[in-house]
């Protein structure tokens, strides 16, 4: 494994659209490992290909309850609303609020092919939605509602 190098805000590749993986192919797993390896260093709770350079569609997240993988993820279902603050580890030390969905169903591909369904609340469905966006060229801020200021 190896970590990689993050893209930070200004880099032109994170507004780019990710394509398919068509194939899961050794430099497919290889990437997996070193995506986990650099998130989990860098202490995020999510990673998208974009981020370190590769215009695929996989993302890894771990919101403290393990690692998941997912290989051309889609969300296929959204419930409810929830505002917090996001941040993103291509945006060092900012952060915004972001009114997303409060729980998310998505599918996607594990590192076998196999098609897997999963269910996220709270952290775990904002981080899929965060993840995913990435893969479409949509940074956090872009979403981000207005700060109500100091309180
Ligand atoms: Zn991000």
């Amino acid at each position: 494994m190896a970590k990689r190098n993050i893209r930070l805000k200004t880099d032109e590749i994170l507004r780019k659209k990710c394509k398919e993986v068509k194939e899961i192919t050794p430099s497919i797993i290889q990437l997996l490992d070193d995506m986990a390896e650099t998130m989990y260093d860098a202490n995020g709770v999510g990673l998208a290909a974009p981020q370190v350079g590769v215009l695929k569609r996989i993302v890894v997240i771990d919101v403290g309850e393990g690692l998941i993988e997912m290989i051309n993820p889609e969300i296929i279902e959204k419930e409810g609303s929830m505002v917090e603050y996001e941040a993103c580890l291509s945006v060092p030390g900012e952060s915004a609020l972001v009114d997303r969905p409060k729980k998310v169903k998505a599918k996607a591909l594990n590192r076998l092919g196999q098609e897997f369904t999963i269910v996220g609340t709270d952290l775990l469905a904002r981080a899929i939605c965060h993840e995913t966006d990435h893969l479409d060229g949509i940074l956090y801020f872009d979403l981000a509602l207005p700060d109500e200021g100091e309180e």
